[in-house]
């Protein structure tokens, strides 16, 4: 999940919604902008990941 706006000479900044960290500033195209967020390894994603995994062991666990 990504926030991308467009700066006024027509170029791009995309910033992360998860650690709300800018990824990159003034981006001219975008493959180059699916690139660098895809560079991005976010904290807050992989832990908001690990919680939803846990939680989904929680409750299978919990049915038996
Ligand atoms: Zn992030």
């Amino acid at each position: 999940m990504y926030n991308r706006t467009q700066n006024e000479n027509g170029t791009y900044n995309t910033r992360c919604l998860y650690c709300l960290l800018t990824i990159a500033t003034s981006v001219e195209t975008d493959e180059d902008l699916q690139r660098l967020e895809a560079q991005h390894i976010c904290p807050e994603r992989a832990l908001s990941e690990l919680l939803a995994k846990e939680s989904a062991i929680v409750a299978h666990a919990s049915r038996n």
